[in-house]
């Protein structure tokens, strides 16, 4: 106060003007912190300590006036008369403790309370907590404010409940969303209250379009799978809700609003309350079939063409499983070609081969096993016909490239295998009779100059030696002639089906026959000739006179071929399910680029044409033609001046026969 500048009048009376107006502030501040402090010992003295609430009074500029003691130890603070004074700034983070502030601003200024607000805080144990705050004014008597008085629960406990809750039914709507099932949820009066998209999508309706729609509402020309409608009351849902019972897998033809049909298979599964047995609610889920049905009925319409086509034409088609070669289709042709009913076959799939000729069975069962593609075989009718069968196998394979299925297409070729018989028969008599009528050529010219010569002999009187030697001549060609038309004939002959007539008969009595009956022939050339016959031969089914032919044929052959004082020896015996005739000879043999075709008709290998006897060409094709009806082989072997073998080889009878 050393300086003092004198003041003038007005400074003093502005300065005297101003601390009264400061003393009436103190003055009305002091009125009003008396009357919050009586307002906190009427608070203090009330129960809100034992409220596990957080409940706080501050005063106008944030001060904390009165907490209870749940607010206080939430802070940290045991005795709440601590913190009068104090703000929140002195606890909280700077951020909540400023959004606090502005909050409490925001209430003064407007006037309006600030009610159930959930935010962030701090619980008792200083951790974060979400709270449930209401902060409201304090008025005095004069209805001035005075402060705020707020109230916070710690609501961390819900709100996680109510996380968990909202995390699990977004994932169930997720669930429920993502489905290729249509569900709908429908009240007690059937009403869909709500649906997911995929019911949307199947439906041909949007979720709003759906709401409110029922079962029974005739726009959805419900149908059932034969056409005929649905009753709005037969529908799944309706029935649920009327029973309580579910329904399961009914399917539904819907119309979409585009007119197109949905097929469906619908369930219903009924929703009850605690209190009620009668449904409050149904749930639907379906699945959309259009496509499945749609391929069903594409299926349905090709096996109604291939049933058709198989019933009408004459070949039987059948499909077999590959593993156990057990019938699954066997077409209708079957009971007309076989004359049999198709119901054994699957009954008894391997009663099949009954109806295989005896002759053919094991060759068929063989083919069957080896997988062969095609083959015939004579199946016998009940009746006795016998009919020719040709069965065609196709292997069906699945995508693995394993055979699952087999596919047999058979027909009756009886009538085609005759008509190519003949034409065969027809082929081989013009080629026979061009071939046989230039064989009959040559000894019919060679005759015929004999008889001119012999004319000429007789009448020139020449002596009668040389006419004698002309006769001779005549005479062999004449033979000769006989021989050849005699083997014509025969093999004519042979092509006939009915020219055999078997029987069971021993082997070793034909060959010694005609061992005895070569014999002269064999000594007049001084071969040393011998029979060498097997023991317990089987019998075999032969046409005796046949193969009698055959076997005289070869040693015919045997004897012709081979020079003075060779040897001929005739063989019998028995090898795996065949008897054996064997004829080896040590004579001239025959070259290897000729063995194949000796067995051609008129074929004779050049250098045995100088032979002495009138010979046909003929005699091995006759033997073939006989061993092979005899279902039989024969074959030979032989080298140039060593000599051959020829062997037969006749089947013993399959069993049974
Ligand atoms: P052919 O009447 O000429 O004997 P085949 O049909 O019996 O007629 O025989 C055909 C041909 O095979 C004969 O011409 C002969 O050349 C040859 N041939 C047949 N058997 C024998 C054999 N045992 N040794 C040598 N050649 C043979």
């Amino acid at each position: 106060m050393t300086t003092e500048t004198p003041k003038t009048e007005q400074a003093l009376r502005d300065e005297i003007e101003a601390l009264r107006t400061r003393i009436n502030t103190l003055e009305a501040e002091k009125l009003r912190s008396q009357r919050l402090r009586q307002l906190d010992s009427s608070l203090t003295s009330s129960v809100l300590d034992y409220l596990p609430d957080f409940v706080y009074v501050k005063d106008l500029d944030g001060s904390y006036v009165f907490n209870n003691v749940a607010h206080a130890r939430s802070i940290g603070v045991e005795n709440p008369i601590e913190l009068v004074g104090k703000s929140d700034f002195d606890f909280f983070t700077p951020e909540l403790a400023t959004q606090y502030w502005h909050d409490e601003q925001q209430i003064i200024q407007s006037g309006q309370p600030l009610l159930n607000r959930e935010e962030r805080s701090i619980g008792v144990d200083g951790t974060p907590i979400w709270a449930l705050t209401s902060k409201v004014l304090l008025r005095d008597e004069q209805d001035q404010i005075v402060g705020l008085l707020g109230i916070t629960r710690d609501i961390s406990q819900r709100r996680q409940i109510q996380d968990k809750l909202a995390a699990r039914e977004t994932e169930y709507r997720l669930v429920i969303n993502t489905m290729t099932d249509g569900i709908v949820l429908q009240d007690a009066h059937g009403k869909i209250v709500s649906c997911n998209p995929s019911a949307e999508r199947i439906l041909g309706l949007t979720e709003p379009q759906l709401l409110g729609l029922t079962s029974i509402d005739p726009r959805w020309r419900v149908v059932h799978e034969d056409g005929s409608p649905f009753l709005g009351d037969a529908h799944p849902a309706m029935i649920t809700l009327q029973t309580g019972k579910p329904q399961s897998n009914v399917i539904m033809g819907i119309h979409k609003p585009d007119g197109s049909l949905s097929w469906i298979t619908a369930s219903s599964r009924p929703l009850i309350g605690a209190d009620s047995d009668k449904p409050y609610a149904v749930v639907v889920n379906f699945t959309d079939i259009t496509a499945l049905k749609t391929a069903e009925h594409q299926l349905r319409e090709s096996e109604e063409r291939f049933r058709e086509l198989a019933a009408t034409i004459d070949v039987v088609f059948a499909l077999y499983s590959y593993a156990e070669r057990r019938p699954l289709y066997i077409s209708p042709a079957y009971e007309k070609i076989w004359g049999r009913d198709s119901a054994a076959l699957f009954e008894t799939p391997a009663s099949f081969i009954d109806a295989v000729h005896a002759d053919d069975r094991a060759r068929v069962l063989k083919a069957i096993t080896a997988g062969k593609l095609g083959y015939e075989y004579r199946i016998v009718k009940p009746e006795g016909d016998i009919r020719w069968i040709r069965t065609q196998s196709f292997p069906i394979r699945d995508v693995h490239g394993e055979v699952v299925r087999i596919a047999d297409i058979s027909e009756d070729v009886t009538e085609h295998k005759r008509i190519a018989a003949e034409q065969q028969r027809a082929e081989t008599l013009r080629t026979f009779l061009a071939d046989a009528s230039h064989d009959l050529h040559t000894p019919l010219a060679v005759a015929t100059t004999s008889v001119y010569l012999l004319r000429r002999l007789i009448t020139d009187k020449h002596p009668i030696d040389e006419q004698l030697k002309y006769v001779d001549m005549l005479g062999a060609r004449i033979e000769h002639i006989r021989k050849q038309l005699d083997d014509m004939f025969t093999l004519v002959r042979l092509d006939l089906e009915s020219a055999f007539e078997f029987k069971l008969e021993d082997i070793n009595e034909i060959v010694q026959i005609v061992h005895a009956q070569t014999l002269p022939a064999a000594t007049n050339k001084q071969h040393q000739f011998t029979l060498a016959l097997g023991t317990d031969l089987p019998s075999v089914l032969i046409d005796t006179k046949e193969i009698h032919r055959a076997i005289g044929s070869l040693v015919d052959n045997a004897i012709a071929y081979t020079s003075p004082q060779g040897s001929i020896t005739i063989r019998t015996g028995k090898r795996d399910n065949f008897v054996l005739i064997e004829v080896e000879d040590t004579g001239i043999g025959i070259a290897e680029e000729h063995l194949e075709r000796i067995f051609d008709r008129f074929y004779r290998v050049d250098d045995a044409r100088n032979t002495s006897f009138a010979r046909s060409g003929l005699g091995l094709t006759i033997a073939e033609k006989i061993i092979e009806a005899h279902n039989g082989i024969i074959h030979v072997k032989s080298e140039v001046d060593k000599g051959s073998v020829f062997t037969i080889a006749l089947p013993l009878p399959a069993a049974g026969t």
